[in-house]
C-alpha cells in the first residue's frame, strides 16, 4: 500500500513539473557558425529550431513570441571614453524584469511604444546585471542588443557594462538564475555558459562589454572603484582590460592584478562607497581627482531609490527593479541629474 503511495506521490509530482515546463516559452539562443546560424527555442516546454545561412542584413527571427533582430556584423567593444555627450538616461540592475525595463524607458521616451531607440544622440548606460532572479533575462538582453545597433546608427550609444551576475552567469554558475532556466537548460540540453559561449550571437555580444565606462564628468561601474587604485595608480584602461581579459575563467585560474578585480574589492562586487569597511570622503575624492571626474555612478548595492552620496559625489542607481514591483532611472540633462519615475515624471536628484 505504502508503496503505491509513493508511486502516486512521484506521478503527481512528475504531472506537476511537466504542467510547469508546459508553460516555458523562451528563447532564441543563437548559435553561429560559418556555414549557418542555428537559433534554438523553447516554446510550450519543447524545443525548437531553426537552422539558415548566416544572415546579410537585420534579421527579425521568432518563435511562440519569444522574438529577437539579428544583426550581420559583430558588435564591437566600445570605446571607454566619451566627451560632449548632451542626454543621458542610466539604469541597472534590471534582473529579467524585461517589463519594467520596457516601461522605464518608453515613460522616458528612450524606446518607442514598439521597443525602438528613440533617444537620438544620447547615451544608455546599463550599469551591470541584467541576468539572474527574473523570469525575463532572455527578453532583457534582446532589448538591449537590439537598441545598441539602433543607438549607434542614430548617433548615439548603448553602454552594457558588465555586473557580477553576467560574470557569474557567463561563467557558468547557477546559484541565482531563475528557475525557468534551469528547466531551459535541461530542455535544451545545454547549460547557460554554453547558450552564451562566445559562438553565440548574445555570448559574443556580452563578452566584448566593458566593466566600466567614462562620459563627460562621469564614471560608471556596477559596484564602484576601491581607493585601493588610486595608491596603486591604476588607469581605467588598465581596470577594464585586466577586468575583460580575463572575464571566462576559473577563479583558481587568475592571477594577480586580475585576481583582484574579480574579487569582493573589485569593480563588479565592491559596496564601499555605501557599507563598511566604508571609503571616507577624503578617498571618494581622490578617486575623482585620479580618474578626472566629478561623479562616480553605481548599482549593485539596492537602495530605495536613485540616490546621491557625498553631495551627488557619488550616485546609486539600483533602485531596486530586481523585486519586480518598480523601478526607476537616472537621467543627466546639462549637467542636472533627475530620477525618472515609473510613471514618465521626474524628480531633481
Ligand atoms: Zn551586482
Amino acid at each position: 500500500m505504502r508503496y503505491y503511495l509513493f508511486l502516486m506521490i512521484l506521478c503527481l509530482l512528475a504531472a506537476c513539473s511537466a504542467v510547469n515546463d508546459a508553460e516555458i516559452n523562451d528563447g532564441p539562443y543563437v548559435l553561429k557558425q560559418p556555414s549557418h546560424w542555428q537559433a534554438l527555442w523553447v516554446c510550450g516546454g519543447i524545443e525548437q529550431r531553426s537552422e539558415f545561412e548566416p544572415i546579410k542584413k537585420p534579421e527579425q527571427i521568432g518563435k511562440c513570441n519569444q522574438d529577437a533582430t539579428l544583426y550581420p556584423q559583430q558588435a564591437e567593444r566600445p570605446e571607454l571614453e566619451y566627451n560632449s555627450v548632451s542626454e543621458l538616461a542610466v539604469i541597472s540592475d534590471i534582473h529579467g524584469q524585461a517589463g519594467i525595463l520596457s516601461s522605464l524607458l518608453n515613460a522616458h521616451g528612450i524606446i518607442d511604444n514598439q521597443g525602438n531607440w528613440n533617444f537620438s544622440d544620447g547615451h544608455l548606460v546599463v550599469v551591470g546585471d541584467v541576468f539572474d532572479r527574473g523570469p525575463q533575462q532572455t527578453e532583457s538582453l534582446w532589448l538591449l542588443y537590439r537598441l545598441d545597433f539602433q543607438a549607434r546608427a542614430a548617433g548615439g550609444r548603448l553602454h552594457f557594462l558588465l555586473g557580477n551576475h553576467e560574470v557569474m552567469v557567463l561563467n557558468g554558475r547557477r546559484k541565482y538564475l531563475n528557475d525557468k532556466y534551469l528547466r531551459v537548460e535541461r530542455i535544451l540540453a545545454r547549460n547557460m555558459s554554453q547558450l552564451y559561449a562566445k559562438d553565440t550571437v548574445l555570448g559574443q555580444w556580452l563578452q566584448s562589454r566593458n566593466v566600466l565606462v567614462k562620459i563627460n564628468d562621469m564614471l560608471f561601474t556596477h559596484g564602484g572603484l576601491h581607493p585601493d587604485l588610486v595608491t596603486q595608480s591604476k588607469t581605467l584602461s588598465d581596470i577594464n582590460q585586466g577586468f575583460t581579459q580575463n572575464l571566462i575563467e576559473g577563479e583558481q585560474q587568475r592571477q594577480g592584478f586580475a585576481r583582484y578585480l574579480h574579487k569582493s574589492d573589485g569593480p563588479v562586487w565592491y559596496r564601499g562607497y555605501f557599507r563598511e569597511p566604508q571609503a571616507s570622503e577624503a578617498q571618494i575624492d581622490s578617486l575623482l581627482e585620479h580618474f578626472n571626474v566629478k561623479h562616480i555612478v553605481v548599482g549593485h548595492t539596492t537602495q530605495n531609490q536613485v540616490k546621491g552620496f557625498f553631495d551627488n559625489k557619488v550616485i546609486a542607481v539600483d533602485a531596486g527593479i530586481k523585486r519586480g514591483k518598480t523601478g526607476e532611472l537616472l537621467l543627466v540633462e546639462k549637467r542636472q541629474f533627475f530620477r525618472g519615475l515609473l510613471d514618465g515624471s521626474r524628480v531633481a536628484l
